[in-house]
């Protein structure tokens, strides 16, 4: 069967790696979360107190960047594949608030992007690949086949991105939640360099008033059509 590459972009919490992971489970294709990557970085950036009270020293992290390595690997028994940082195993410790308030600095830096964009392009130079994050369509893969740009109504991604987080972090509030949703949405869509925003060949997927299986078969609808 012919390989596409899919690209899936969009705001935070819209539910772009579930429709990714789904996608490329189906598919037999290779998922990354791009955004897993970024937050690597911040960590490694927080790791070395390399950004205090939101003020990030950019010119030390650019010169730390050939010390950086992220990584996936596959992990059996969990099915999926997990981020490392320098051979470090940081999957569950990349998702705290500490780092989700850190990311979008962290990610404004052009350097920055230029070695994750680098990355990227390498493991999906083969196709075959369903990559979420917020320029996969526009700068990582201009060409994919297949864009869908994800949306819904932010109260409904609030909620959500709560009641996942509090399985890991009890002590979260939506307050906190809604926040940082909307104030990375804020940075991403707003900064220099690769914006967050809709290709203009994307299919516009609205999730607000959809579930999980009714957003899916739309998403496998427009990835079969692609690939027949
Ligand atoms: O996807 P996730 O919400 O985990 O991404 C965390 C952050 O990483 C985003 O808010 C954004 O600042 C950054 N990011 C990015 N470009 C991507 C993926 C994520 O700038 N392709």
């Amino acid at each position: 069967m012919n390989k596409i590459t899919i690209a899936i972009d969009g705001f935070s919490s819209t539910g772009k790696s579930t429709i990714a992971k789904e996608l490329a489970k189906k598919l037999a294709y290779s998922y990354v979360d791009s955004g897993a990557m970024y937050r690597a970085v911040a960590l490694y950036a927080i790791q070395h107190k390399l950004i205090d009270d939101n003020v990030l020293n950019t010119e030390k992290l650019i010169e730390s960047l050939t010390h950086i390595k992220v990584a996936f690997q596959y992990n059996n028994s969990l099915k999926a594949s997990e981020i490392y940082l320098n051979d470090v195993n940081v999957n569950t410790e990349i998702r705290s608030m500490i780092v989700s308030n850190a990311v979008s600095i962290v990610a404004s830096v052009p350097e920055v992007r230029k070695q994750l964009v680098a990355l990227q392009q390498q493991m999906g130079a083969k196709k075959g690949i369903v990559m979420d994050g917020r320029d996969i369509g526009t700068v990582v893969f201009p060409n994919a086949e297949l864009k869908l740009f994800v949306t819904a109504d932010p109260l409904v991604r609030a909620k959500r991105r709560f009641i996942e987080l509090q399985a890991t972090q009890p002590s979260i509030t939506m307050e906190e939640v809604a926040e940082n949703l909307s104030h990375r949405d804020l940075m991403d869509s707003t900064r220099t360099h690769s914006p967050l925003k809709q290709a203009e060949d994307a299919m516009v997927l609205d999730n607000t008033n959809l579930d999980r299986a009714q957003q899916f078969e739309l998403a496998m609808q427009w990835a079969m059509e692609r690939i027949n």
